[in-house]
């Protein structure tokens, strides 16, 4: 197999990313990394040669675009001729990406859905939109192929195919035990961070949304190889493909760990203004309150060598199989120095990256390719969950674990 694929973006997720296809060159004999700033993608590229993974053996180019202008994308894509295009830029490139992938011919995959810029609202139904075009047009549309969404979709498909009839409940949770060192930081943008954890909560219950205030629903899990930790409960994109795929299903929530520490600033910086992101005068110039604050923490691009201890990121199941009730816990550890030792990134880029370069093997290699537009539990779960354990988020089936209240 020789394939070759553009990655867009050149930041934490797309850095993992690409050194994962680096290691897996009979895959990937050739890769461009594509993003706004042609000088990051060289220093990334540089690094990827000056380590050579997989033996070096994967030719790696790079180029500048902007993920934004769709003529630009067509002539970079067609001027490369990938077999893929792995979109590791931000949510609110999907539909200029989707449509230059169309036009150019090639497959798509990526880990975020969209996102207006001028609404803090992700839905899938901009991107199902393209159902038609891609199937017309025979290419393969993924969506989601990170952790969360990604493998946490794969974990749902592989639990109803080997141990379930049905699946009633699902928990997805999300632990970040990891510890920067540093009072308050984000592991990521710190605008769009605080945006996420400040909005609503809402879960899927018997066929509606429950909408609930910010953290308002707080438990306490005891995770394997992190310990006991609050997690709150927040909206997340995947409940909304979940919830349609997974048939009979009566409850899916999404919860993640956020330290005290964390909370106690976030609350303090919210009651003083400084999360706004209404513009003020000061000093005879408009700012913004959070953009400023952005501009006094630390970098979360920066946490990669300071950031010790593990996620644990997986899916807490209840269903039935041969008419008797069971539970199962699927779930990855991942440590963030062994990640950062190994591809340079912390584990949150790391956990992303690598489901994101299996998503695109998936499709290259034809195990997962059919006409249209799909979510990763659309697909048959058993080649990604063989290549999670061999491309390093080896995962565990714990079928009596602890369940959240
Ligand atoms: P970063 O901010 O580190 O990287 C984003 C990259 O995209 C940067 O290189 C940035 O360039 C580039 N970029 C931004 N706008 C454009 C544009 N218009 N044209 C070309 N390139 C552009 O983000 P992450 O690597 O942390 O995240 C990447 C994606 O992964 C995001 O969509 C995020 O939502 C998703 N994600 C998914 C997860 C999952 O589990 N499913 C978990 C974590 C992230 P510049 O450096 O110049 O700004």
């Amino acid at each position: 197999m020789m394939a070759k694929i553009i990655i867009i973006g050149a930041g934490g997720v797309a850095s993992a990313a690409a050194a994962k296809c680096c290691q897996n060159s009979e895959v990937f004999s050739e890769i461009m990394i594509a993003s706004r700033a042609k000088a990051k993608c060289d220093a990334l590229a540089d690094r990827l040669r000056a380590v050579a993974y997989g033996g070096g053996k994967t030719r790696i180019t790079t180029a500048e675009v902007n993920a934004d202008d769709v003529t630009a994308l067509i002539t970079l894509i067609s001027g490369y001729r990938p077999d893929a295009v792995l979109h590791l830029a931000l949510p609110y490139q999907d539909l200029t990406i989707m449509e230059a992938c169309l036009a150019a011919g090639v497959h798509y995959i990526d880990t975020a859905n969209y996102e207006p810029r001028d609404e803090a609202r992700f839905e899938y139904k901009w991107q199902w939109a393209y159902r038609e075009r891609f199937a017309d047009a025979g290419l393969t549309a993924l969506l989601g192929s990170g952790f969360d969404p990604g493998v946490t979709g794969v974990f749902s498909a592989y639990a109803l195919k080997h141990y379930f009839d049905e699946i009633y409940y699902l928990d997805i949770l999300d632990a970040n035990g990891g510890d920067h060192g540093y009072p308050f930081a984000t592991n990521f943008n710190p605008e769009i961070n605080i945006r996420e954890v400040s909005a609503p909560g809402s879960y899927w219950e018997n066929g509606a949304w429950v909408h609930t205030p910010p953290m308002a629903i707080k438990r306490v899990y005891d995770f394997p190889r992190i310990g006991p930790k609050d997690m709150y409960l927040l909206h997340h994109e995947e409940l909304e493909s979940l919830a349609l795929n997974i048939p009979g299903i009566r409850r899916i929530r999404f919860f993640m760990t956020f330290g005290e520490s964390y909370l106690t600033h976030l609350k303090c910086l919210e009651n003083v203004g400084m999360t706004s992101i209404k513009p003020i005068m000061y000093e005879g110039r408009e700012i913004v309150p959070i953009q400023f604050l952005k501009a006094v923490l630390p970098d979360p691009a920066g946490l990669g060598p300071r950031t010790v201890g593990k996620t644990n990121i997986g899916c807490v199941f209840t269903g039935v199989r041969n008419g008797q009730l069971k539970n199962l816990y699927i779930y990855n550890v991942c440590d963030h120095q062994e990640c950062f030792r190994e591809v340079g990134t912390q584990a949150i880029s790391y956990t992303t990256g690598v489901p994101a370069m299996i998503g695109a093997m998936m499709v290259i290699t034809g195990k997962w390719r059919r006409p249209g537009v799909f979510n990763v539990e659309e697909f048959d779960p058993d080649p990604f969950m063989g290549a999670l354990s061999v491309w390093g988020l080896p995962w565990v089936a714990d079928e009596n674990p602890v369940m959240v209240e």
